[in-house]
């Protein structure tokens, strides 16, 4: 995928207006399809006419409560990323959220170039789920089982090791920022740390080794990132 979201359908459901044109706005100008709804009715009407890869979904809405549009959606489409943008900054309702089937909570105000990372990583996530196996090299990834090996060796990865070398392999061949893993592997801004991120690249390159692929995979391009090799 891409460095932005193109092609993917987004609907907003926002009352308030500016902050309405102002999602829309940002996520048009970074490659979504963009709708509107402006509440409960209007956003059930737009998911009825056609689906959508994510919805942004506030919960104070005129005619009703965004977390009921969230079950109701839940309920017939699994795959949809719902992430709620919100006022309420209540763990209680963070928690709700969650467990009407949100995949994510954003409290007002966020910074805008956190929320789009945030939906990249999880459109990225649910295309994985989409797509069962991957193949890179002599690499194999069980994308629904969490599992990987290096032709029959399976590798012995903690969690954020998978999910590291997940996003490496989907990229192969290509240069990943830092910054890009940071925020995929460990939802977090780059401001902080990375050193966790070069310890994981080194055991993952260990395991890689000790499970018989010999050849360095992880190239480390300085100042910039890492980029899987694929042969
Ligand atoms: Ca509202």
């Amino acid at each position: 995928m891409d460095d932005n979201g193109t092609g993917a359908r987004v609907l907003v459901v926002e009352d308030d207006e500016s902050l309405g044109a102002g999602l829309v706005a940002t996520l048009a100008g970074a490659a979504y399809e963009v709708r509107w709804a402006r509440d409960s009715a209007q956003a059930r009407a737009q998911l009825a006419s056609g689906p959508a890869d994510l919805v942004l979904l506030d919960l104070g809405l005129p005619d009703g409560d965004g977390l009921d549009v969230c079950r109701d959606l839940r309920a017939t489409d699994e795959q949809v990323v719902v992430v709620v943008v919100t006022a309420r900054a209540d763990e209680a309702d963070a928690v709700l959220a969650l467990d009407a089937g949100a995949d994510d909570y954003v409290t007002k105000p966020f910074r805008t170039v956190e929320l789009l990372a945030r939906l990249r990583a999880h459109l990225r996530r649910r295309d994985a789920l989409g797509q069962p196996d991957l193949r890179v090299g002599r690499t194999r990834l069980d994308l629904r089982a969490r599992r990987a090996w290096v032709d029959d060796t399976e590798l012995p990865l903690r969690p954020k090791e998978l999910e590291l070398l997940v996003v490496l392999a989907q990229s192969a061949g290509t240069a990943v920022r830092r910054e890009q893993l940071m925020d995929e592997v460990w939802d977090e801004n780059w401001e902080g740390s990375t050193k966790t991120l070069d310890v994981h690249v080194a055991n993952l390159r260990r395991k890689l080794a000790d499970a018989g692929d010999r050849r360095d995979r992880i190239a480390t391009l300085r100042g910039f990132g890492y980029r899987f090799e694929a042969d």
